[in-house]
């Protein structure tokens, strides 16, 4: 349950040093958010595609959330310069929080902070009954429509066409967000992120061993609601 959790009463109350320690004073809070990072996959390819930019994982699964930190630390080491250069050193914009994010996404982001949030392979919950429990609602769309910034991507990749069609068709229908195509996003720039959604993490990397295929949706968040 939440109760062992502990979690910051509001984004302005939470000591981001301590998780980027070489970003300390800069004012700076993620940008990209990783919710379900499972084993890291998609931060550690992220992180040096933005080196000035702040990356964070959310997992609620404590061993999982303890295996990403080990492993952020030891790429911190191990890619440590040996002289401090004048750009901040690698992996040390990257760093994971365990949390519940159906509960707490706004606990950690000011409103209009993140420029994408990343939901990869979530667990797909097949039962009706269990659809409450699914990552994409019309609630917690709100959400995440407040803590991204206009012009803000959600990326959500599945290997299961049900979960596929429910996280489009809410996304669709929430006045907030408007699709964008994967060519579109690659004609912006954004094609390595793309590529990392598709085939940086354990579970995408799992999903080629089994040639099972992948069902992309973006959406862009937009600044007037359409109506
Ligand atoms: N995104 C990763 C990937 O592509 O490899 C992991 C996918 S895994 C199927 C789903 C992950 O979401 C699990 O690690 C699970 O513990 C995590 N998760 C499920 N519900 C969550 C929640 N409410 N808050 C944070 N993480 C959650």
């Amino acid at each position: 349950s939440d109760h062992a959790l502990s979690y910051p009463a509001a984004p302005d109350q939470f000591d981001w040093s301590a998780h980027y320690p070489a970003f300390a004073g800069s004012g700076k809070t993620p940008e990209y958010a990783d919710i379900g990072c499972g084993f890291g996959g998609l931060l550690v390819a992220l992180a040096p595609l933005f080196p000035d930019k702040l990356v964070l994982g959310m997992e609620i699964r404590v061993q999982v959330t303890q295996y990403v930190r080990d492993r952020i630390i030891a790429l911190r080491a191990t890619s440590a310069p040996e002289q401090p250069a004048p750009a901040p050193a690698p992996y040390q914009n990257v760093s994971v929080v365990r949390a519940n994010s159906m509960k707490f996404t706004p606990n950690y982001f000011p409103k209009a902070s993140l420029s994408a949030l990343f939901f990869l392979f979530p667990d797909p919950h097949f039962k009706a009954r269990k659809h409450k429990a699914r990552i994409i609602s019309p609630t917690l769309l709100a959400e995440y429509a407040y803590v991204l910034r206009p012009g803000g991507i959600v990326y959500t990749i599945t290997d299961v066409r049900d979960l596929h069609d429910w996280m489009n068709s809410h996304l669709a229908a929430f006045p907030l967000f408007e699709p964008v195509s994967e060519d579109d996003l690659r004609a912006e720039g954004k094609g390595p992120i793309v590529d990392a959604v598709y085939s940086s993490t354990e579970e995408g990397k799992k999903v080629e061993r089994n040639s099972g295929h992948k069902w992309l949706a973006c959406f862009r968040r937009i600044d007037v609601p359409r109506v």
